[in-house]
């Protein structure tokens, strides 16, 4: 078992093993409920469970968990071994139709949003059969959707199936319209995975990685990123021993790790996947989360995944590559050979224009934690305003349709959609642009303002609803038309001429674009804050309702669980800034001010009228940022007491934002001040240069 296709998927109950050991008529089943959303009956469903439970033990497996992700975006498990006494002292291994399907679930401690208290207490979490199962640590985990008993979802894998399925139908819509016969479309996606891999011993000396995942101090190191010498630098032998190893696992169960590299910044990495389904790509980039963490704990190392683990320095991010396939393998991106082929992938791609242009506001809430709020706009990730990029062969086709003028100016034919040829254009011509949140890359767009720590379901979710809604309202009237040519065609010119001011082709890092999107009308929600609100707007509740994505009552509880959780978080981050400042990093500062006073009155007693000038400078230098620093605390405590006893979340949150924030960052540049002032041996934790460098 050393070849990467014999061991590859081993862990995985698969196509294949369901092919070898399920009858025939279940295996079908199967196949339907995968393909065509067909449910299964009990009766299919014990003989999987019992075929899987068999395949299980013989692999090692004594418990099965129903494995999920709840609203925090982490998944969750809890183990049931599959004993079951028999007789007077003995027992079997048993797993029944009934456990696969439905898992009961106390609900109690994952965030409701309020959904928990207005229903049912418990939920109940029931199985996904499109996302296989497979073994974990002798586990048998088997992907489950999460809900509560009133079918509200209290997790992301329900509105990513639901969003997949409102997408499903209205593509289904137009394709009909272009006589393509497809009985189901899906979305797939490939999700680029940044990460930090730190030494361990580090890692265990600094209580803001331990509780924040990032640090909320440290000065520059002399080097940081300027060289680019670490991006697609030689892999060192620890990280490469890592790689290989997480390779082998993630291989193991399925996952199709294909591309692993280093990063921007030093000690940050990148492992690609080839794209798959977006359920089940959403399901292996928790997976890849978790094996990441797991398999650096083995090297010695710690895998950081926060978006901005160190100031200064590139923070992690994910790219989320989407596009649609039809169940022949057609990737509706991709453009096509013939006009015809060629005006239905236009109708698309204007489609994900439309969509991301009415919608700019829930794509970015889709990636709105207060982890992010760290990268977005800051210059080394995508500006939080939200623009597309096309590249400029499609732009001049986008410019022809819209100018009813020639494409080429040798030919000068007007180009008409459906009647002409679209040019070819070469993949690579859709440039490298990487300061765009959302790129067209030549058959998919690339969304790239999501965090490295969050689901990619949040982003997936709203990008499948709202890119359903502009083909909804494609259909709605097409379908209605004589001339379907001309109708189309003027459907394409309209949705350029009023969703152009979306597209940018420049360098979105520019202040110069920021204040030209102002212009344009386009929004710029710097903050989770900021932007949350919009969730519950009417326009996002109506499209949500309306693809039967999310209830409102669903919006609602989202919205209210996400802003608790950015507050909780900027409050968790304060409170271990404080806890460092008053146990270690003032004590250390003050410790060494009154070493060097000590040095002072050494050297007066020897030399009387000798030059301190250097000693005494630095000591009234530390002395003052101690005193300075300790009443920011006290403030910065008073605030922290009279934020939490305010009620409502929205208005909590933007305490947070206005007055914890500000406070914690003064506090943090005069620490870090004292920091380039204080001796190496006196300073409590591990630099910058000692985690980045070694040094
Ligand atoms: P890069 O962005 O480095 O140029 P690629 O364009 O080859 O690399 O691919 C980036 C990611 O996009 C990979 O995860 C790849 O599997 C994914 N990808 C490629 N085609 C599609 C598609 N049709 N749908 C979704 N993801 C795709
Ligand atoms: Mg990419």
């Amino acid at each position: 078992m050393n070849k990467v296709p014999d061991y590859f998927g081993s862990l995985v109950f698969n196509d294949k093993v369901m092919k070898e050991r399920l009858p025939e008529e279940v295996y079908t089943q199967v196949q339907k409920a995968i393909n065509e959303s067909k449910r299964l009956d009990l009766n299919a469903a014990n003989v999987i469970a019992s075929a899987m439970k068999d395949w299980a033990v013989e692999n090692g497996a004594t418990h099965f968990t129903h494995w999920f992700q709840p609203m925090t975006g982490v998944t969750a498990e809890k183990h049931e071994s599959f004993i079951y006494p028999k007789g007077n002292d003995g027992i079997i291994m048993e797993f029944s139709g009934k456990e696969l399907v439905k898992g009961e679930s106390d609900a109690s401690s994952f965030p409701s949003g309020g959904l928990r208290a207005t229903f049912e207490a418990r939920g109940y979490t029931a199985w996904d059969p499109t996302s296989y199962a497979f073994i974990k640590d002798s586990v048998l985990c088997i992907p489950t959707a999460f809900c509560s008993y009133s079918g509200q979802a209290l997790d992301q894998k329900t509105p990513l199936l639901r969003s997949m399925e409102a997408l499903n139908k209205q593509a289904l819509r137009i394709l009909n319209l272009f006589g393509v016969e497809c009985v189901n479309i899906k979305t797939t996606v490939g999700a680029e995975q940044e990460y930090f891999l730190i030494d361990k011993n580090d890692y265990k000396k600094r209580k803001d990685l331990i509780y924040t995942g990032r640090t909320l101090f440290g000065a520059k190191p002399p080097k940081g990123q300027e060289l680019d010498d670490h991006y697609y630098g030689a892999i060192k032998p620890r990280v490469a021993a890592f790689m290989k190893e997480l390779d082998e696992e993630l291989w193991k169960l399925g996952v199709l790790a294909k591309t692993e590299h280093n990063e921007v910044a030093p000690s940050q990495h990148e492992l690609a996947p080839f794209f798959t389904t977006s359920n089940i790509a959403s399901d292996h980039n928790q997976l890849t989360m978790e094996i990441m963490q797991k398999i650096a704990e083995r090297h010695g190392l710690v895998c950081l995944l926060h978006e901005k683990p160190f100031e200064g320095v590139n923070g992690s991010g994910k790219h989320n590559n989407w596009s649609i396939t039809t169940d022949s393998g057609v990737n509706l991106l991709e453009p096509g050979e013939t006009p015809y082929e060629n005006a239905q992938f236009l109708l698309f791609f204007c489609a994900v224009i439309k969509a991301v242009d009415d919608y700019q506001d829930l794509l970015r809430i889709s990636v709105a934690t207060a982890g992010n709020d760290h990268r977005l706009g800051a210059n080394e990730a995508p500006p939080a305003v939200i623009s597309v990029f096309v590249g400029d062969d499609i732009m001049s086709i986008l410019n022809a349709i819209e100018n009813e003028s020639g494409y080429d100016a040798k030919e000068k034919v007007q180009m008409k959609v459906g009647v002409h040829v679209l040019p070819r254009f070469a993949k690579d011509s859709t440039d490298r642009n990487r300061t765009s949140p959302f790129a067209f890359t030549g058959n998919k767009f690339e969304f790239r303002m999501l965090g490295s720590a969050s689901t990619i379901s949040s982003a997936n979710i709203v990008l499948n609803t709202i890119v359903a809604q502009s083909l909804k309202s494609y259909a709605d009237r097409l379908e209605n038309e004589d001339n379907f040519e001309e109708a189309l065609h003027n459907l394409i010119k309209k949705t350029i001429t009023d969703h152009k001011r979306i597209i940018f082709n420049g360098n979105g890092y520019d202040d110069e674009w920021i204040a030209e999107a102002e212009k344009r009308g386009l929004l710029n929600l710097k903050t989770t804050p900021d932007c949350l609100p919009y969730l519950k707007n009417e326009k996002n509740i109506e499209l949500f309702e309306s693809h039967k994505v999310f209830s409102r009552q669903e919006v609602e509880a989202r919205c209210e669980v996400y802003t608790d959780n950015y507050c909780k978080t900027i409050n968790i981050e304060a409170l271990t800034a404080i806890n460092m400042l008053k146990k270690d990093l003032l004590p250390s500062i003050s410790s060494y001010s009154a070493h060097i006073a000590r040095g002072i009155k050494d050297k007066e007693a020897v030399s009387n009228g000798i030059n301190v000038s250097y000693d005494a400078e630095i000591m009234k230098k530390l002395n003052d940022i101690c005193n300075y620093v300790y009443d920011e605390i006290k403030i910065l405590e008073k605030h922290l007491i009279s934020i939490d006893r305010i009620d409502n979340a929205t208005e909590k949150s933007f305490k947070y934002r206005d007055i914890v924030i500000p406070l914690m960052n003064e506090i943090r540049s005069l620490i870090d001040e004292a920091e380039t002032l204080t001796s190496s041996d006196y300073w409590p934790y591990p630099t910058y240069g000692k985690i980045l460098f070694n040094t």
